[in-house]
């Protein structure tokens, strides 16, 4: 059986595997307070309503009935208005939708926007919240590392010929975006690190099926407990267990890689 793998998979898994077990193999799920259902609801509306643009479909309704999607929409036209420029020597699609099997892994990336030029390739994402901090990091987020690995494999673009650009749709005064480029070399890695982390991942798999042996923790240091939900589950709740390293958490890279073998967990 193929198990589908997104690039949120990936994150996860190399965040946290336990993480990665309560959520696909359990699928163990806390509901969103509120707040983060309302600007959950909110990006999910402004994907959308980009995906009907493209489509050629009316968006005035949309428009009229929200406020903050009319001004998202203005900002981005004012800021970028070549970006919603088409012609004939480019093809685009939104939610446009890429898959590439390796082995029993069917890696899937869904493109908020991708623009094919006759020399280059542009893969557009929108993030409805402001430009991070951690800007410089974006190039190691898995979503980038997929999405421009997946392009170049099921494309004849070379990765110098692709750019993966995002959107902070909140930034202010107006909309700003990161462009990260890709090379040979960036594209080589990601192959060996999707090689290592799915070894890993089959490894698990494994052991939970077999002997429903759980996932490894991540190590406490590594502070990323106290802002996850499972973090009373874990008994990782109490912000002092970041200064302790438990012997119930050991360093993933150590685990053997061995063969991949069939099994089924459920996608996001
Ligand atoms: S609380 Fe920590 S160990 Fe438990 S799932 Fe979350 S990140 Fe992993």
């Amino acid at each position: 059986m193929t198990i589908r793998i997104s690039q949120r998979h990936l994150k996860i898994l190399e965040t946290c595997p336990r993480q990665f077990e309560y959520t696909y193999c359990d699928r163990l799920t806390l509901p969103m307070n509120p707040t983060q259902q309302a600007k959950t609801q909110l990006g999910s509306d402004f994907h959308l309503l980009m995906h009907q643009r493209e489509l050629g479909m009316p968006i005035e309704p949309i428009l009229a009935r929200s406020p903050q999607l009319n001004t998202w929409m203005q900002a981005m036209l004012q800021t970028a208005p070549a970006l919603f420029e088409t012609d004939d020597r480019t093809w685009r699609e939104s939610e446009h939708v890429r898959t590439l099997e390796i082995d029993n892994y069917l890696f899937t990336a869904i493109y908020d926007l991708v623009i094919l030029h006759p020399d280059r390739a542009d893969i557009i994402d929108w993030k409805t919240y402001p430009l991070p901090k951690y800007k410089k990091d974006l190039d190691r987020e898995w979503q980038t590392r997929l999405y421009l690995y997946l392009l170049a494999e099921t494309s004849d673009y070379l990765p110098k010929q692709i750019k993966f650009t995002y959107w902070f749709i909140q930034s202010t005064p107006q909309p700003k975006s990161v462009t990260i480029d890709y090379t040979l070399k960036q594209h080589r890695q990601t192959q060996t690190d999707l090689g290592v982390l799915l070894a890993k991942l089959t490894h698990l798999l494994d052991a939970y099926h077999s002997h429903r042996e759980p996932f490894q923790q991540v190590a406490a240091s590594m502070g990323v407990c106290q802002n996850c939900t499972f973090a009373i589950r874990c008994n990782r709740d109490r912000p002092d267990l970041a200064a302790t390293d438990p012997l119930t958490s050991f360093d993933l890279d150590l685990l053997p890689l061995l063969p991949i073998r069939s099994h089924s967990i459920a996608d996001n």
